[in-house]
């Protein structure tokens, strides 16, 4: 956390292992945030937050390994700066999963941690593979403009802890599942905000906004 800093001074890193980072690089560029990507452990020094971006969490999972960066952003979200996972960052940031992948070996695709919840991967099922929502995401949207919410094969969260706030669910059959989530300093989307043109509303900044505020420690 950079305290009051002013949004033009603070860094955000986005992990750019896989997936896609240049969309969440683009919308952070749309805050006035200065981005950059983070491939190696000495890209973490001196950023105020991390991005861990939608794409596959099982590749991220085995990139972040090879690339000996496992335990540097493990321990760079321990240090209380801020993180943002979108959908297969999601999926990274939970400290547990139902159903994780496996590989050939029979192993468990394994999760960076962060978030004290549970995550079930794939969760919305074949018919719903795809879709997007307009979703009452507290603290950001209003009743005149809910946030317009794009899933892709997305994850949803199955249970939480005591210090994980919900901030917005998707009702099926009749469940409220939650898709958006956070502590103090770690936030997660089940969808993707950093998806705008075509799919997503190409001006639609406010859950990165939510992270920046985040990162000046002001996302209360
Ligand atoms: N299903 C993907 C996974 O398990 C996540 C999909 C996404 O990020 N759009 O990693």
């Amino acid at each position: 956390m950079n305290s009051g800093a002013p949004v033009s001074a603070l860094r955000a890193g986005v992990l750019a292992l896989q997936g896609d980072f240049r969309e969440h690089l683009a919308a952070l560029a749309d805050c006035g945030v200065q981005g950059s990507i983070v491939r190696r452990a000495q890209e973490l020094e001196g950023l105020d937050g991390l991005i861990i971006p939608g794409g596959e969490s099982t590749a991220m999972d085995r990139l972040l390994r090879a690339f000996d960066l496992h335990r540097p952003v493990r321990e760079f979200i321990s240090s209380g700066r801020a993180v943002y996972g979108s959908c297969a960052g999601m999926i990274l940031l939970a400290d547990q999963l139902v159903e994780p992948a496996r590989d050939a070996r029979g192993e468990p695709q394994q999760t960076l941690g962060g978030l004290d919840m549970t995550v079930r991967r794939n969760a919305f099922g074949r018919q719903r593979d795809s879709f997007e929502a307009e979703l009452d995401f507290r603290q950001i949207s209003d009743p005149e403009r809910p946030i317009h919410a794009v899933f892709i094969r997305a994850p949803w969260v199955e249970r939480v802890g005591p210090g994980v706030e919900v901030l917005a669910t998707v009702r099926i059959e009749g469940i409220d599942r939650p898709v958006a989530v956070r502590s103090s300093t770690v936030l997660a989307t089940s969808f993707h905000p950093e998806v705008r043109g075509t799919a997503g509303e190409p001006d639609e900044l406010r859950v990165h906004e939510l992270f920046v505020r985040m990162m000046q420690g002001r996302g209360e």
